[in-house]
């Protein structure tokens, strides 16, 4: 465990590429900052000691007002599609990349969000607001405790230090972690440039993708192009497979948002649904609905045409490109009903089984029931039907759905104590609900962090009760004003 900041190794890949794929320069320091809250656990996966986290040089990283000694901060240059519609050049307009730290698993990078303005600020004031700070920060972490595939957070800063959005709010910084974050968007932003997506290319495989280098050993970039979307594809159809079983939704899946490890990364007005909705959309300023829950796997899909239109610069053709593009669909279907047998407790997947989960789905929708709730409920509800019906309005059609689905487990030999745990392991008690998250902004809003700290315990370990924190595993009360979520953030 290193506990003095300069004897850290600290490493800069991207930072060796060439000056065209990002731009050198400082953060700006946030005054009177102070650590909100630092990730004790991820730290130890870095290798930093507790002392190191909470110390005064720490807080200076973290706030954006030193260096990481070793680190080449930069600002790194993407484009992407938002909305659907080509964006042109964007990039990080308020995060800036400090360096990576070696780990035993790997170089991961730290990255500050909400540092200042870059030269590709655009209209934006380089800043970020506790609230949507605090929400990434505890998502992050949520959707890695629940395991699927993620950017990590190290440290939270709050400031006194004004921003204007719909109304005044206070400055923070969130520190990301990641063995990189680089996007669909930076592939995009090469379209035309053979040289520098030659050498975009051969970055992201040799650092992050060297079992396809060594299988494609003298190929050419158009082969390696292909190989790269393909596993591209695989990792994001997994990934959206596990936003859709835990009812995830990601709010703004511009290709600028998608990550070229297959990892769920930009935390903005995203949202765990409570009362499950098919089309439920959770990004105020999407109103057609068009990242809507139903919609994010053919979102992704879209996103990575859009990443195999961008390799057709290096040769790459047409047909080879959609041949790798196809796996997207099975890919999905694997990891969808993989993860839906594991929540119904289904030993394997079998014929029939499409149609007792859209039922499933039917009855979650038209009665508008709590999505984590009611899987976990799953666990016990064949041997206590009563009890299980009632908590759905539509009394017959749950018990016509409960009867369909125990007719389907006497085709199974385990024990129901023995699958009723197993359930358990796939069907998380607690997911981060806006109205709980809320509760967290509200407290670290007066300073106080106790809420986030109590969060972060029971997310870490989503599966199991944490007693004396049930309160968090609970729908918003029917009165709860919900809290619009916006880009703004
Ligand atoms: P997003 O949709 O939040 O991922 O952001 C899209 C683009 O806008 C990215 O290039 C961001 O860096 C940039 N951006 C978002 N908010 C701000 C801000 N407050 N200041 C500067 N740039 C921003
Ligand atoms: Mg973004």
């Amino acid at each position: 465990m290193t506990t003095a900041l300069n004897t850290l190794h600290v490493t800069n890949s991207f930072a060796e590429l060439p000056s065209g794929f990002y731009t050198r320069l400082d953060p700006e320091g946030l005054r009177d900052a102070s650590l909100l809250h630092v990730n004790e656990a991820l730290g130890a996966e870095l290798g930093l000691s507790p002392e190191l986290l909470h110390s005064p040089e720490m807080l200076a990283v973290f706030s954006a007002n030193a260096p990481l000694p070793g680190g080449k901060t930069l600002a790194a240059v993407y484009s992407g599609h938002q909305f659907g519609v080509w964006a042109g050049q964007l990039g990080d307009g308020r995060a800036h990349l400090l360096g990576a730290i070696d780990t035993p698993a790997g170089a991961r990078e730290l990255q500050l969000k909400g540092s200042g303005f870059t030269p590709y600020s655009r209209m934006g004031d380089g800043r970020a607001v506790l609230r949507s700070s605090v929400r990434e920060y505890l998502c992050s972490e949520a959707m890695h405790g629940l395991g699927i595939a993620t950017t990590r957070a190290l440290a939270i800063v709050s400031s006194p230090v004004p921003v204007y959005r719909e109304t005044v709010e206070t400055a923070s910084i969130v520190t990301r972690v990641s063995p990189s974050f680089v996007r669909f968007g930076s592939f995009e932003h090469w379209l035309g440039k053979p040289d520098e997506m030659s050498v975009l290319l051969h970055y992201v495989l040799k650092q992050f993708y060297p079992e396809i280098l060594q299988q494609h050993a003298k190929a050419d970039d158009a082969t390696l192009a292909q190989a790269l979307l393909l596993e591209v594809c695989i990792r994001t159809a997994e990934m959206v497979a596990d936003w859709q079983t835990v009812g995830f939704c990601h709010g703004v899946m511009n290709s600028d948002n998608m990550s070229i490890l297959g990892l769920t990364i930009d935390y903005g007005p995203f949202g765990f649904m409570d009362a499950f909705r098919v089309n439920h959309i959770c990004n105020a300023t999407d109103t057609q609905g068009r990242y809507a829950w139903n919609n994010q796997p053919s979102m992704a899909h879209w996103n990575l045409y859009r990443l195999a239109s961008a390799l057709t610069t290096l040769g790459a053709k047409p047909d080879d490109l959609t041949l790798a593009l196809e796996t997207f669909e099975p890919a999905f279907l694997k990891r969808y009903q993989a993860n839906l047998a594991a929540k119904l407790g289904l030993e394997q997947w079998l014929e029939g089984d499409t149609v007792l989960v859209d039922n499933w789905w039917r009855l979650l929708h038209f009665d508008q029931a709590d999505f984590t709730l009611s899987f976990r409920a799953l666990a016990w509800a064949p041997e206590n039907p009563d009890t299980f019906v009632s908590l759905f309005n539509d009394t017959e059609k749950a018990r016509e759905w409960l009867s369909s689905y125990q007719q389907r487990l006497t085709r199974q030999q385990a024990a129901p104590q023995q699958r009723a745990a197993s359930m358990n392991q796939a069907n998380p008690l607690y997911v981060l609900r806006n109205h709980i998250a809320q509760q967290a902004i509200d407290a670290a809003g007066t300073g106080d962090s106790s809420v986030i700290r109590d969060l972060l315990r029971v997310l870490a370990q989503p599966y199991i009760d944490h007693p004396g924190l049930e309160h968090y595993a609970l729908p918003p009360p029917a009165d709860t004003p919900s809290v619009p979520l916006s880009c703004s953030s």
